[in-house]
């Protein structure tokens, strides 16, 4: 027997988004030098939220002054005082959060759940813990006094934007540097509550900026000759195009890219436990994740058994209303996102492979993908190769320890990966051969602000998070 739920929604009436936002720099909310404006709209229903300010190469110039203004003073304050701003951030952002995970989901799409117990809590974290570092940077392994870079620009993507935006404005603001950051187009709106959660907390005007815009405002930013540090995360393709850009330059660069993560499941692994890992690894947040687990690689002798259980527990799956508490899987950011993933799921099918999702009605208007699974994946067909960034499993199987190393390993990304085994031995004889920047063992994307993030191969390079996380903003 199972139970319906009653809908549980969370109240919107805890936001109030303004009709239209400017840009946020040199302390102040200003409209874009040539009055240009976009609209984001709320993925799960196609309502416009607000219409925000497209920033040109021009707000970009005087976004960088200001930032080079603020860097002087903002430098030479002591750690334990840059500390204190960081913590009163990190304060407000709690007592906001409520409001911000609403935010959150609105604009981007995902379940209230996932934005008010993983998003928010790892926001505030993040600035908690970088402002423990703030004062303590003489003993961070880089020598005594190590010097900040000066103006940071950075740009992130639209999966987890307040995380995101936290990942990159916490350390680089703990050690001294000012930025300019750049939202993505689709999820504008955390940052700009962010830019005044900045003015709440009496941040001197000029060390964080919000510049939203397209991706011409990225390349505006991350080729702007007077920023010291590039910071990007999103996808390889724009990767490789900033990676050329700076080229030839002295700017120091961070960019954290795509994923095609392998969750490998051995014969002695605590099977139902796996399927609870699967179905995190490949749904949260829609699969839209860097590290998802979207190549399942199950042991032939057990793959029968998982599957089945795996198809059972997605059969219980609630796809819906991201504000109503018992969603687990709410929208697909864009409709471009959604056409993508569509294509790829198609060329699965085309390619051979078998397509399964369980019945699940999914909402008239905004952008919707019932989870789904292939089986029959070969390591040639596309949904083995490429990321989907979508609620989409490819299955293979493998026999033998040796064969799972080769089928995950054979990959251009390197960002992540889980193991599935009781054994201790079996579990650190695979992570040391996989190639892969965060390995995951009985558990999957787990996230905590002192452990490094990032990747090999096309994923990237650098490190967020953690000690290592400092490195990246410091002239060492
Ligand atoms: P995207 O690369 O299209 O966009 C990311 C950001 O770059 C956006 O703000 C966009 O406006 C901007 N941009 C676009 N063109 C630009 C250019 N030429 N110069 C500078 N900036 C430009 O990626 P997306 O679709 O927003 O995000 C999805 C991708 O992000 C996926 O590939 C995912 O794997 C990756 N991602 C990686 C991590 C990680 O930590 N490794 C985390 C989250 C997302």
């Amino acid at each position: 027997m199972t139970f319906d739920y009653a809908p549980a929604p969370e109240s919107r009436a805890v936001v109030d988004i303004a009709p239209s936002y400017g840009l946020f720099l040199d302390g102040e909310f200003v409209p874009a030098s040539d009055g240009k404006v976009f609209k984001t709209v709320s993925p799960s229903t196609e309502e416009v939220l607000s219409e925000v300010a497209q920033a040109s190469a021009e707000d970009v110039d005087r976004a960088v002054k200001a930032a080079r203004k603020a860097f002087e003073k903002w430098s030479a304050l002591p750690g334990a005082e840059r500390a204190k701003y960081l913590f009163r951030i990190a304060r407000i952002i709690q007592e906001r959060s409520r409001e911000l995970a609403v935010l959150e989901s609105l604009d981007n799409g995902k379940p209230i759940r996932e934005s008010r117990d993983a998003d928010l809590p790892l926001v505030a974290a993040h600035f908690f813990y970088y402002a423990g570092w703030a004062d303590k940077l003489d003993h961070a392994g880089y020598g005594a006094n190590p010097r900040p870079l000066g103006v940071a620009g950075q740009v992130i993507p639209w999966n987890f934007p307040l995380l995101m935006l936290a990942w990159k404005i916490a350390p680089a603001l703990a050690t001294g540097n000012t930025v300019v950051l750049k939202p993505a187009e689709t999820t504008p709106l955390s940052a700009l509550f962010f830019a005044d959660i900045c003015r709440q907390a009496g941040l001197p005007k000029g060390v964080v900026n919000i510049l939203t815009g397209d991706g011409s405002t990225g390349a505006a930013l991350v080729g702007h000759p007077d920023i010291d540090k590039v910071a990007f995360t999103g996808s390889t393709e724009v990767g490789k195009a900033i990676a050329r850009t700076v080229a030839g330059t002295d700017k120091k660069v961070t960019l954290e890219l795509g994923g095609k993560a392998a969750n490998i499941v051995f014969d002695d692994a605590p099977l139902d436990q796996a399927v609870e890992g699967i179905v995190n690894g490949i749904f949260f947040n829609q699969g839209q994740v860097c590290c998802a687990g979207s190549r399942l690689l199950v042991q032939e002798s057990v793959a029968e058994e998982l599957l089945d259980a795996l198809k059972r527990r997605m059969r219980t799956l609630r796809v819906g209303d991201p504000l109503d508490k018992n969603t687990d899987i709410g929208a697909i950011n864009s409709a471009e996102q959604l056409a993508r993933i569509t294509a790829l799921a198609e060329a699965g099918e085309a390619e051979g492979a078998e397509r399964w999702s369980p019945s699940c009605e999914l909402p008239d208007s905004g952008y919707w993908f019932a989870p789904t699974l292939f089986t029959g994946v070969t390591q040639a067909h596309r949904i083995a190769r490429e990321e989907i960034f979508g609620p989409v499993l490819s299955v293979l199987t493998f026999r033998t320890p040796a064969e799972a190393v080769e089928k995950a390993n054979n990959t251009p990304y390197g960002l992540s990966a889980g193991i599935w085994t009781e054994k201790g031995s079996r579990m650190l004889w695979t992570a040391d051969r996989l190639r892969a920047g965060v390995i995951w063992s009985n558990t999957f994307n787990k996230f905590d602000p002192a452990s490094p993030f990032g990747g090999y191969k096309e994923s990237g390079y650098g490190r967020e998070g953690g000690r290592h996380g400092l490195e990246a903003y410091l002239n060492v």
